[in-house]
């Protein structure tokens, strides 16, 4: 959203959820002025299909954050029905639908709409967020969860330390949407990880009573993040990395 000196008033993105796999989130993304739409991490194709066929849309691409199988499951299925497959260039050789290859800094459009990548290692070595940044939206895939953050499999604790920091850097009001629906757990870890943080104890209530109605807690936005996301919170990479081994021993 915002004021094109060119054209005028620019048109709010749609941004669409739909649920795909036990737990992963698939991003729909229209603009309305171009009629182009994007789906971010379709792990499956047939649902990201049935809910664009529902409003009309049709999927110009598919933006991929990183190579593993509940991201990329729908890319082939997509691409065959005409979708252009972009992808971290880092994982080329493991995205084989790949058509156009990104990196730190590029920028994609979607409409007038402009999106830049941004590398986010640690998850996957390779990973990208998408950051539509005069739209105030990114996309963060496996990296920043609300109130949590990916694993690091092909990572290290300050690579991820480092992608908290430049996502707290971005504008509080900023939605975030990430892959996956683990809030609830994230949130039980929160609260142990912050017992006296009130904002934390307070979401935690509002997330189980969102989840118990059977309600999405996705988008979160960076504001909300910075205020009761301990990863988000951490102030120093060892701070950080006893927050990560103690999330992964944590059965909540
Ligand atoms: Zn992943
Ligand atoms: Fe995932």
């Amino acid at each position: 959203m915002g004021v094109d000196a060119q054209y005028g008033y620019v048109v709010m993105l749609d941004v669409v959820r739909v649920p795909v796999l036990s737990d992963n989130y698939a991003w729909l993304v229209h603009d309305a002025d171009s009629g182009e739409t994007i789906v971010v991490d379709p792990g499956e194709a047939a649902p990201v299909q049935a809910a664009a066929a529902e409003r009309g849309w049709r999927i110009d691409a598919v933006w991929t954050t990183h190579w593993h199988p509940d991201h990329t499951g729908g890319n082939q299925a997509l691409k065959a029905a005409g979708a252009e497959i972009v992808a971290p260039a880092a994982e080329a050789a493991k995205i084989p639908t790949l058509d156009r290859g990104v990196a730190e800094g590029d920028t994609l459009m979607l409409g007038r709409h402009a999106a830049t990548v941004m590398e986010v290692p640690g998850h996957t070595q390779g990973h990208v967020a998408f950051h539509f940044a005069e739209d105030g939206i990114v996309f963060t895939g496996d990296t920043l969860f609300a109130m949590g953050c990916g694993r690091l499999f092909e990572g290290t604790p300050g690579d991820m330390f480092a992608n908290m920091a430049r996502y707290a850097a971005i504008p509080d009001a900023t939605r975030v949407y990430c892959g996956h629906e683990y809030t609830l757990s994230n949130a039980r870890y929160a609260a142990v990880a912050e017992p006296d943080n009130a904002a934390v104890a307070e979401r935690l209530a509002q997330v189980a009573a969102q989840r118990a109605r059977g309600e999405a807690t996705v988008p979160t936005t960076i504001g909300a993040e910075r205020a009761t996301n301990p990863f988000l919170r951490a102030a120093s990479v060892e701070d950080f990395a006893r927050l990560r081994a103690g999330k992964d021993a944590f059965k909540g």
